[in-house]
């Protein structure tokens, strides 16, 4: 079969390296892809927004089943526009992807079928706001309702930085997307990342993940996209895991599809293990990057039948047939570091060159995805954003696994490069 995998980022380099090595599969296409997917299949180069040309090019190619990386052409509503013209697509529809692309939809859905997260208000105005957050504790968590490239998120520690916030936010400092307000309790507990892949109806959960979302090590300084991620995570122990399910999986799921919204695709739900067990800090509608990454490389098994399966509504009740063909019994644990340009989270320089990413990959258990890489006049591999490459390896146990990928990182040749050195620490004090 031939596949179309939109996006390019390191999510999606591990997707495509990832069903590439499906004996289902001839083909893996991307849009617009980076050079590690180059690697991988043909990349053409139509962007993740481009609606209309993303519609041409599918009809072009005519693939077997669509896959969705990022989250903007979700909320666009790509995946409808595709499932209207025949096609099988991993991703859910513009009306389910509000549980990501509106966090006052997500907190709609949470409340209507009573699935435990933060208390919140939602509002449009800075007195509302402001009245009710004096009603709140501090710190208090402000979130820009639309999606803001996982920066729309103000923890305050005081009331008088809360009510900057407030007008900053309303008066349109992530645009649009903070045309609304969503003000919430701060939940105290350790996060994790569960991704269920779902045809609305079965499901599958594949091990948790935990990502370090703060830039320096001790999770220290500002927020970025994740800096490094591993699985599977302590925190998300087999009771927790069960009340994941029982407690947000299954009514999100059940009450979506009973609204109409069946949800289809991944759902990434993002839990805080608080003192009364897990409640929701947010849905995303696609796979966590770098979360992605350590899940498609510790999977022993076959991802592209229940990718399939989820596309086609062919989950519910062959669960374990599925769970089989992963191998989920077999994951290994496995850990990525994410290599990024000097001045990262904050504006970067395009064009410092990269050597021995191919020193790296020969190590035992490594395998580098890349992110935010281009290639110069001269073919050489270069920087081209932020977040630049994902150093992933596996192994016999987690420290192994954390070992590996530091030796990938050390392989590596790019002095303008910088990553946590402790990636994992949380797992690792469990001992
Ligand atoms: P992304 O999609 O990049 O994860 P986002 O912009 O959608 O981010 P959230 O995930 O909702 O934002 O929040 C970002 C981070 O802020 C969370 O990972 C968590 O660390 C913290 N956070 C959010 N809500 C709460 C809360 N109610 N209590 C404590 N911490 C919170």
């Amino acid at each position: 079969m031939n596949i179309l995998l939109i996006g390019s980022g390191g999510r999606e380099h591990a997707l495509a390296w990832k069903m590439a090595q499906s004996p289902l599969v001839d083909v893996v296409h991307s849009t617009p892809g980076n050079p590690g997917m180059d690697e991988v299949g043909p990349c053409f180069d139509v962007g993740p927004t481009d609606i209309e040309n993303l519609e041409k090019l599918t009809l072009q190619i005519e693939p077997d089943l669509v896959v969705i990386g990022p989250e903007a052409p979700l909320a666009a509503g790509l995946a409808d526009l595709l499932r209207a013209r025949g096609f099988d697509v991993f991703g859910p529809s513009r009306e389910a992807a509000q549980l990501e692309a509106s966090k006052s939809f997500s907190k709609a859905r949470m409340t209507a079928y009573g699935v435990p997260t933060a208390a919140y208000g939602e509002f449009t105005e800075p007195g509302l706001a402001k009245a009710f957050l004096r009603k709140m504790q501090a710190p208090y968590v402000l979130k820009a309702d639309g999606l803001a490239g996982g920066k729309g998120v103000v923890i305050a520690e005081t009331l008088d930085d809360a009510d900057a916030a407030v007008e900053e936010m309303l008066d349109g400092r992530f645009g649009d997307a903070s045309a609304t307000l969503v003000i919430e309790e701060f939940m105290h507990g350790e996060e994790a990342s569960i991704f269920v892949i779902t045809d609305g109806e079965g499901a599958i959960y594949l091990p948790a993940a935990q990502d370090h979302k703060r830039v320096g090590d001790g999770d220290t300084g500002p927020n970025t996209g994740g800096m490094g991620a591993y699985a599977p995570a302590p925190v998300v122990t087999d009771e927790i895991m069960a009340r994941v399910k029982a407690e947000i999986a299954e009514p999100m799921l059940k009450g979506m599809a009973k609204d109409g919204m069946p949800y289809q695709g991944v759902l990434y739900i993002g839990v805080m293990v608080t003192e009364d067990g897990p409640k929701v800090v947010e849905f995303n509608a696609r796979f966590g990057d770098p979360e992605c990454q350590v899940l498609m490389k510790g999977l022993k098994g076959d991802i592209v039948p229940a990718l399939l399966a989820s596309a086609t509504s062919g989950l519910k009740g062959n669960e374990e047939a599925f769970e089989a063909l992963l191998e989920l019994d077999g994951f290994e644990p496995t850990a990525t570091v994410v290599m990024a340009m000097t001045g990262y989270p904050g504006s970067v320089e395009k064009g410092s060159v990269i050597k021995h990413v191919g020193k790296a990959n020969d190590l035992p258990g490594v395998h580098v995805f890349h992110a935010g890489t281009d290639r110069n006049d001269l073919g050489m591999l270069t920087a081209n954003g932020g977040r630049v490459l994902n150093v992933t390896a596996s192994g016999a146990t987690l420290r192994e696994a954390i070992d590996r990928a530091y030796a990938g990182v050390e392989a590596i040749d790019w002095p303008e490069g910088f990553c946590r050195r402790d990636i994992g620490w949380r797992a690792l004090e469990r001992g």
